[in-house]
């Protein structure tokens, strides 16, 4: 039997409704594991799997892509006296001298009080055997190695532990409708707003064939991923080449990129109605393209009849990145297919459009029609913990 220990962060600040996040913690755990024989329980903000070695797998990936846990780590258990931890801390000991630590310190806790020892002489004695054993120097300051001794309901004794997500657990605030592109940014303002406890069904946009099926699978490849922090999302591929012929053959150049913003909300107006999103998420920064202005941003909030929300919109790119690379979708973000086709970027894109303006040349394109015939063909993926699930014919 193994066992892992999740640490349970935010969750800890919530007051008399901690038992309402810490079920759907749970719950979230349990969708992860549904097709293992892992158990999962929770304690006294710390989360706990215990599982075959078969399974283990599955457990790492569920708690490197849990959110609402601050770090997750494998652990050895020990009985509850200071004889047996001593002996689990010198087995602890012995792998990180395997690993190359020269020194180590201890820290412990004791969340039962019934135990006859305090943290401090938990520290202290339980470092006996390694002291003797001579096979690693203390070091309080700067260890190689921090042994972690908890002693709980049983006593738990680890020492690398994997940083996670953080956050709240997914389901706890509303659904979100995310615009997801194949760019760097829309995944990450997805997974940010997960981690805020929000599901997410994504919304992707294509021109087939001036935008490549290499950029739509790439989309796919993205909302998979997101999947793994989000657990389970909806990816809506929405045909959009003849509203964009549209917007080229009727709105002045330099509005196209804005007016195929604005027409995209419109879509997802639609979308968010008929899935009950109660917001809808996109990945723009401020001042990051000409499209991204204070007045460009606000001429697409215009025509957003949901709340908007943009939770890169702070960010720098160095940030996004960052946090890219943490979830995994960095590598697919950067292959060179583009979203977008430079027959439709205007050369000059107006940089502070205004409202009245964009609904004069919205209501010239005449394209409300062409906009919900789009959105009735759309195409439904389904994603659920990182792998794609195949739809029956259905919408
Ligand atoms: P990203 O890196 O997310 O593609 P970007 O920096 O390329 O963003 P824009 O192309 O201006 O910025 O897009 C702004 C936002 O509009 C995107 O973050 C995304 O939420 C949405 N968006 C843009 N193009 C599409 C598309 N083809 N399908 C769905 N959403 C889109
Ligand atoms: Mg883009």
């Amino acid at each position: 039997m193994m066992t892992y220990l999740g640490k349970i962060g935010e969750l800890t600040l919530k007051g008399s409704n901690i038992h309402t996040f810490e079920k759907l913690l749970l719950k979230n755990t349990k969708e992860y594991l549904k097709d293992t024989g892992a158990k999962v329980s929770l304690h006294a903000g710390r989360l706990y799997i215990d599982c075959e070695e078969k399974d283990c797998e599955q457990v790492e990936f569920t708690l490197r892509h849990l959110i609402g846990i601050t770090g997750w780590a494998q652990t050895k258990t020990s009985e509850k006296t200071i004889e047996d931890i001593q002996k689990t801390v010198l087995e602890t000991a012995k792998e990180a001298v395997q690993k190359g630590a020269k020194s180590f310190k201890i820290e412990a806790k004791r969340g039962d009080k019934k135990f006859p020892l305090n943290s401090y002489e938990i520290a202290c004695q339980g470092a006996s055997l390694v002291y003797d054993s001579g096979l690693m120097e203390v070091n309080v300051h700067n260890p190689d190695v921090i042994i972690y001794v908890e002693v709980r309901e049983r006593c738990f004794i680890y020492s690398v532990a994997e940083k996670s997500c953080r956050g709240l657990p997914v389901g706890c605030s509303n659904k979100g409708l995310l615009l997801l592109s194949g760019g760097l940014d829309s995944p990450v303002a997805g997974y940010r707003m997960m981690r805020r406890g929000m599901k997410i069904e994504c919304c992707y946009f294509h021109s087939y064939p001036y935008t490549s099926i290499e950029a739509q699978q790439k989309v796919e490849e993205l909302a998979r991923t997101l999947s793994a922090y989000g657990i389970q999302t909806y990816l809506n591929i929405i045909p959009f080449t003849d509203v964009q012929m549209k917007i080229k053959e009727k709105a002045p150049e330099e509005w196209s990129t804005l007016m195929l913003r604005v027409c995209m909300m419109k879509a997802a107006n639609m979308l968010a109605f008929r899935v009950h999103a109660d917001c809808i998420v996109t990945g723009e920064s401020l001042g990051q393209v000409a499209s991204q202005t204070l007045e460009n941003m606000n001429v697409t909030e215009h025509f957003a009849e949901y709340p908007l929300l943009r939770p890169l919109v702070g960010m720098d790119k160095e940030e996004i990145m960052a946090d890219a690379h943490f979830i995994g979708t960095y590598d697919t973000s950067i292959l060179p297919y583009e979203d977008c086709c430079v027959l439709f970027s205007p050369r000059h894109p107006i940089l502070r459009g205004r409202i009245e303006d964009a609904e004069k040349i919205f209501a010239s394109l005449e394209a409300d029609e062409l906009i919900k015939t789009a959105f009735e063909n759309r195409q439904i993926k389904k994603f659920v913990c990182g792998k794609e699930v195949i739809l029956k014919e259905e919408v």
